[in-house]
């Protein structure tokens, strides 16, 4: 299994069964290309004497279930051959979810809806990539629920969301990103406001279910849900508030057994709580690595992967025409609140902005809740922004408090598709 040079790249032999880890340097892009036999990157097939290519700071496994060779070009800063993978395991796991899809469809009954649970750094995105395009190969439709507001597979930093899965990921790019149901949250922790994180995790577990009520591939197809690495305290509570939101099915627990012990504990008797090994490739992510993959992600929403195919606008909006809210007033003392009113209500509450220039690099998103006074009923009314979804972001890159405008990287030209604007706590600061 050790890499041999020739020409332009290293060549590895894979036995069956192992895989190629690799991470690319910084600045630098690694060519990986299948010489021979078959190998897939997280449940993906790669095709063969195909180059793709990955960028600065990528972290890949390279697996075989039969054997395969393939070469790498370009600089890695490790890259060896693993026969001790948990990948077994995980094919076991698409199987029993697989058998189940089967028995919802002879019953008419609905599919797994699976909860993949553990602490940071475990592999849980990259076990549900897999488990999607083992399930979307053999021609189901899963639902990808992404919960993880610090490192969202489908949409920028500090947002839920909702995917249904077509087609499996691609190698390089992930998961086309087709028309998600995007929701606010606003930053990258969700306790910052676990009230909220609760309410939107129900508003995806609602909408996920009456779509499943009018699409029997996607009730048969259930869900995945990815969820964030938090998970003592409120971060536990929200894990247990999710299962029942969604009625889960199935909990998978990657690597920590205190946490799969407490969930045994504290779910229903008929949800399946499995434990399964992490992954030994998993690389653990540094906090500015993390951050870079976030600025990275609001960069490919603005600019397109890799900075080659979108090209967002710039322009001015008037304090007048927008209205931008923040979500949660700061809690205060039980004892101070007006008679009637609970903590929930303040940090479920929508609070005006006054446009300054501390607005500056802040990341707002475009909410679909239709503005007021020209909806129907006269707009959907402050409670429905919360349960709206968001329609785009904008990032603000300068605010004229004197001319009482903004001006706004968007990806669409003006004029807004709204005028209700979420502020973020989330900066990104456009380098372009
Ligand atoms: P977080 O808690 O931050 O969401 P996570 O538990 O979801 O993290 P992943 O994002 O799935 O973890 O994985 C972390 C990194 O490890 C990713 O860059 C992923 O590509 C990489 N990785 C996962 N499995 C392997 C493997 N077998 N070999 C090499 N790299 C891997």
């Amino acid at each position: 299994g050790a890499g041999s040079s020739t020409g332009g790249g290293v060549r590895f032999e894979l036995e069956k069964e192992t895989e190629l880890r690799f991470e690319v340097e910084a600045g630098e892009r690694v060519q990986l290309e299948l010489l021979s036999g078959l190998a897939e990157v997280f449940g993906s097939e790669l095709n063969r004497n195909k180059k793709y290519t990955f960028g600065p700071g990528s972290k890949i496994a390279v697996f075989t279930w039969q054997g395969c060779t393939v070469s790498l070009t370009g600089k890695t800063e490790v890259a060896y051959v693993s026969r001790d993978t948990p990948m077994l395991l995980y094919l076991n796991t698409h199987a029993a979810l697989e058998q189940m899809r089967q028995q919802a469809e002879r019953d008419n009954e609905r599919g797994p809806r699976v909860m993949v649970v553990g602490p940071t750094d475990v592999g849980k995105s990259t076990v549900c990539r897999l488990l999607l395009s083992y399930a979307v190969r053999l021609g189901r439709r899963p639902t990808l629920v992404e919960l993880d507001v610090g490192q969202s597979g489908v949409s920028v930093p500090g947002t839920v969301s909702a995917l249904c899965i077509e087609r499996p990921a691609d190698v390089e790019e992930g998961f086309s990103v087709q028309a998600p149901l995007v929701y606010h949250f606003g930053s990258t922790t969700p306790g910052t406001n676990i009230k909220l994180y609760n309410k939107l995790t129900s508003c995806l577990a609602e909408v996920f279910s009456q779509r499943c009520e009018v699409n029997r591939r996607a009730s048969v197809g259930g869900c995945i849900i990815n969820t964030c690495g938090w998970v003592k305290g409120s971060g536990y509570q929200a894990l247990v508030h999710c299962a029942s939101a969604f009625e889960v099915d199935v909990v998978l627990v990657l690597d920590q057994e205190r946490l799969y012990n407490e969930l045994k504990r504290d779910l229903p008797h008929f949800v399946r709580v499995v434990l399964l090994p992490k992954s030994g490739g998993v690389v653990e992510r540094s906090k500015a690595c993390r951050r870079d993959t976030r600025d990275e992600k609001i960069r490919e929403y603005f600019y397109g992967f890799r900075g080659a195919s979108f090209y967002p606008h710039a322009f001015d909006v008037r304090f007048s025409d927008v209205r931008i809210y923040k979500i949660g007033a700061p809690s205060i003392p039980d004892s101070c609140l007006p008679l009637g009113m609970s903590q929930d209500d303040t940090q479920l509450k929508l609070v005006p902005v006054t446009p300054g220039r501390d607005l500056t690099h802040h990341v707002l998103s475009v909410s679909c809740a239709e503005d007021e006074g020209t909806g129907p009923e006269g707009g959907a009314g402050r409670r429905g922004i919360l349960e709206s979804p968001v329609c785009g972001f904008i990032v603000v890159t300068s605010v004229d408090t004197q001319a009482q405008v903004m001006t706004v990287l968007s990806p669409a030209p003006r004029p807004l598709p709204r005028h209700t604007l979420l502020i973020m706590d989330i900066r990104f600061i456009d380098l372009k």
